[in-house]
């Protein structure tokens, strides 16, 4: 078995039922993609639209790609035709904008609302007031080719592990508090990634995004 299957089996044995894993494979050339996906990973989550293209391409037919990065309205238009959720919607303008290049391909887009929680300033994603204001609008009810899947969320960047489990209690009640707006397709909960998973499996994650652990580390050098 190659590092890579070993790495994903031991995630795999660690998830409970109903918790599903998003292999994060930015970065990484599309070899990793391959062994992972002979050791049975569909799921693969990128961070950058000419990136997630090109391994688009490159492989399989049957990978469901999710789009997990910061991503900007003149490059959806690379990944709208195939994508199978934006986890990264974070603004009116980009949701709007998806709302437009999934109508003209003749698709629902779903999508994940990302919110913001972690200390950091830097951190993407919706504070949540505007978020909440935002769908009250009716805003969505206007969007026929997006639909709102659930909410995604990156925790502090921090060994406290209470800070962490503050930032992952905090998405799972956002979740809470929209998914009766959505009703039953709002169902995924995105968060935690390969240093706090299990963490946030504990806080009621189901869909966790594990990168390194499973590729090893990332050399960005190389991009
Ligand atoms: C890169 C990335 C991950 C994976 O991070 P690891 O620490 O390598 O597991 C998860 N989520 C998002 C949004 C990312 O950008």
């Amino acid at each position: 078995m190659s590092e890579t299957a070993n790495r994903l089996a031991t995630v795999r044995a660690s998830l409970p039922q109903g918790v599903t894993l998003v292999a994060v494979s930015k970065t990484h050339p599309a070899t990793a993609i391959e062994e992972a996906y002979a050791a049975g990973q569909r799921i693969f989550g990128e961070s950058r639209p000419q990136e997630l293209k090109e391994k688009y391409n490159a492989l399989p037919k049957d990978i469901e790609w999710h789009m997990i990065g910061h991503l900007q309205t003149n490059k959806i238009k690379y990944i709208a035709p195939y994508v199978a959720m934006i986890q990264s919607v974070d603004s009116e303008r980009l949701t709007e904008a998806i709302q437009k290049e999934a109508a003209k391909c003749e698709r629902t887009i779903d999508i994940l609302l990302e919110i913001h929680v972690a200390r950091e300033e830097s951190k993407t994603g919706w504070d949540f007031g505007e978020l909440k204001a935002y769908i009250d609008s009716g805003v969505f009810d206007r969007l026929p080719n997006i639909r709102v899947r659930g909410v995604m969320g990156i925790a502090t960047n921090t060994d406290e592990e209470e800070v962490v489990r503050r930032d992952f209690d905090t998405l799972k009640q956002y979740f809470d508090m929209l998914q009766p707006r959505f009703g039953v397709a709002f169902d995924t909960l995105s968060m935690g990634m390969s240093d706090d998973y299990p963490l946030a499996i504990d806080c009621g994650s189901t869909m966790v995004r594990v990168g390194s652990y499973i590729f090893g580390a990332r050399d960005y050098s190389l991009k």
